[in-house]
């Protein structure tokens, strides 16, 4: 038998130029990671002008030009060997680490795998100097005269590396990506003036002054945050921070390019945040493949996250992630069901800004409409969300649907809408979802709390199963109780249901169960108790709600609208579908022409 020998070749250290090629694979993946760390190193160095170019989506050609602090020659040369930081010296500065770079590896990656010319000078001399590399060898080191800061022309990226020249797109993939970078430090450092030009064009231009808001709308435009919450809020705990923009969640896309999130203001990618994100958005989002638009600054002491996770610092971690998590997820959970975003019957015509929110009777104080600091009184407890709120504010709650309120349901549309009156306007509310609403919340609170109100069967209800939701059942049973149901295994996959909750059609209870099946064998691969009790919460509320297509009685119709303006989210469905629309006095008037 034929038995492969490794090769036995001795140890030996690799050169300089072998190692920055190495660690040029991680930092150096394409035009905008360049385009990244060059960024990068200007905001470090205390620039506030910076201008980036590229040619041929940055394949052939980039620069950065600032009017930082520069380098002396010395510097210079030395920027370029590996590790050569000015960033930190300790390991101990680590964990205060301020500046976006500390690694000193960008610089060496870059010049090992391109031609690099960088020219710098210092405020105080009268000339600078050049330094030129072509893939990894030092070419030329000359004083010349020009502008203080520093200036990073990179030509001609992997021309040497064809294995890696051949990964990269085409022009405008590449482009698109640098327009990424920028973007998002234009958001985060709204107080610098970037450029960005791409083939002699400019395509960025931002002013050097504004604040947050002004740049954001110019990056989103103005109909995405005027229909959206700005939104800031610190953990006493922890001393953390959180602020940004949130979309309205009728504003959903199909990608995710309108996505921005900031540690510290460092752009990153973290699966944590994205989750606390997404979780509050989540009842919200009728379908998969919709996102919504925000843009999070978390502001964290330095010794509460480590970003020396990766060498390109996209991601970072959290000494205390499970805290964060919560506190995210609670602050924008409460942001969005506390703003009365509501779909109008012109899609066209969205209106999202806070209104009398007639479901409560409780109005948004005008402090939630604008600016940053929206709620003072934020107590962080278990009261539902919404009636907290009203209760801070000084507005009344009134907790029925009565005609001193003014909504007045009238009528029943295909048996399915229920068409209502309100003083001022008419709203069309979805018999189906307003109640799955209703009795999401209801059984929500009861398995949380493990009473669920069953009834039982004379005649059990008989279902077949496959061996393996056989096991799951009987791994189970415990949940499946809590759930209110009770069931007894009759032969090898056959059960029997005795005992199932009393607001289930008995028509739904096979079906019911089944589904509560999956979401439990779901919870197994990815989810945590609380996700499956809200999976199973839907799941009955889904198949206990009045269906469409039901007669109902005005009594019945009162009944819902009373109950529907008492949960805490009136204006969507658990699975994230409107339960009402309106359209306003002033709506219909300029339907009408007669205003
Ligand atoms: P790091 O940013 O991790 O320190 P780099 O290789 O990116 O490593 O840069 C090395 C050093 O070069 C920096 O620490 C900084 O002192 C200096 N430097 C790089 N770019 C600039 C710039 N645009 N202006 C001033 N100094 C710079
Ligand atoms: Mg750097």
């Amino acid at each position: 038998m034929n038995v492969v020998q490794p090769k036995k070749n001795r140890i030996k250290l690799l050169p300089d130029h072998v190692i920055n090629q190495i660690a040029a694979g991680e930092i150096v993946e394409r035009p905008a990671s360049i385009v990244k760390e060059l960024l990068e190193n200007s905001i470090d160095a205390g620039s506030s002008q910076i201008e980036i170019t590229a040619i041929n989506g940055g394949k052939q050609y980039i620069s950065v030009v600032d009017d930082g602090y520069g380098l002396s020659k010395d510097q210079a040369m030395l920027a370029f060997e590996r590790n050569a930081t000015s960033k930190i010296s300790t390991i101990e500065d680590l964990i205060k680490i301020e500046t976006l770079g500390f690694r000193g590896e960008a610089l060496p990656s870059i010049a090992s795998v391109s031609r690099v010319v960088m020219k710098t000078r210092l405020k105080e001399k009268d000339v600078g100097v050049r330094l030129e590399f072509d893939n990894g060898r030092l070419k030329s080191v000359q004083e010349v005269g020009c502008p203080i800061g520093t200036s990073v022309e990179v030509f001609d990226l992997f021309k040497q590396v064809p294995a890696r020249s051949s990964m990269l797109k085409n022009e405008a993939t590449e482009f698109q990506q640098i327009q990424r970078i920028v973007g998002e430090r234009v958001i985060a450092f709204h107080d610098l003036h970037f450029v960005l030009l791409h083939n002699n064009k400019t395509i960025v231009d931002t002013p050097g002054f504004g604040n947050f808001k002004d740049k954001l709308e110019q990056y989103l435009g103005d109909k995405i945050i005027s229909n959206g919450i700005f939104f800031h809020r610190e953990d006493d705990k922890t001393g953390i921070k959180l602020h940004g923009f949130l979309s309205s969640p009728f504003t959903l896309r199909k990608t995710k390019t309108y996505q921005f999130l900031y540690v510290n203001n460092r752009a990153v990618s973290s699966k944590m945040m994205l989750a606390a994100l997404y979780n509050a958005y989540q009842p919200f989002i009728p379908e998969k493949n919709q996102h919504p638009i925000f843009v999070v600054f978390i502001e964290s002491p330095p010794y509460f996250i480590d970003v020396n996770v990766h060498p390109t610092k996209f991601d970072v971690r959290f000494k205390n992630s499970n805290q964060v998590y919560k506190f995210i997820l609670e602050t924008i959970s409460y942001q969005l069901n506390t703003s009365d975003f509501k779909p109008s019957f012109y899609k066209d015509n969205l209106r999202y800004e806070p209104k009398e929110s007639y479901w409560s009777g409780a109005k948004p104080s005008n402090a939630s409409t604008a600016g940053f600091k929206r709620f003072p009184g934020y107590q962080n407890d278990d009261v539902p969300l919404k009636r907290n709120f009203a209760e801070n504010s000084k507005f009344e709650i009134i907790d029925t649907f009565n005609e001193a309120d003014g909504i007045i349901p009238l009528s029943q549309f295909q048996n399915t809408y229920i068409i209502a009156k309100g003083k001022n306007r008419i709203i069309l509310i979805d018999q189906h979802t307003a109640h799955e609403r209703i009795l999401y919340e209801k059984f929500l609170s009861e398995l949380k709390e493990e009473r669920i109100s069953s009834q039982r069967y004379l005649l059990p209800i008989f279902i077949e199963v496959t061996p393996e939701d056989n096991e799951l059942i009987i791994n189970n049973k415990d949940i499946i109780r809590n759930s209110g149901f009770d069931v007894k295994k009759k032969s090898t996959n056959c059960w029997s249901i005795n005992e199932a909750p009393v607001l289930l059609h008995e028509s739904e209870i096979e079906q019911s169960f089944l589904n509560l099946v999956d979401d439990i064998r779901k919870s197994g691969r990815d989810m945590d108790k609380e996700c499956l009790i809200d999976r199973m919460a839907k799941t009955l509320a889904c198949h206990s709600a009045v269906r469409s297509g039901e007669e109902l009685t005005i009594e019945k119709m009162y009944d819902l609208l009373n109950q529907l303006d008492k949960t805490k989210v009136p204006s969507v469905c658990p699975h994230g579908r409107p339960t009402l629309v309106e359209l306003n006095l002033d709506e219909i008037e300029k339907i009408f022409k007669r205003k």
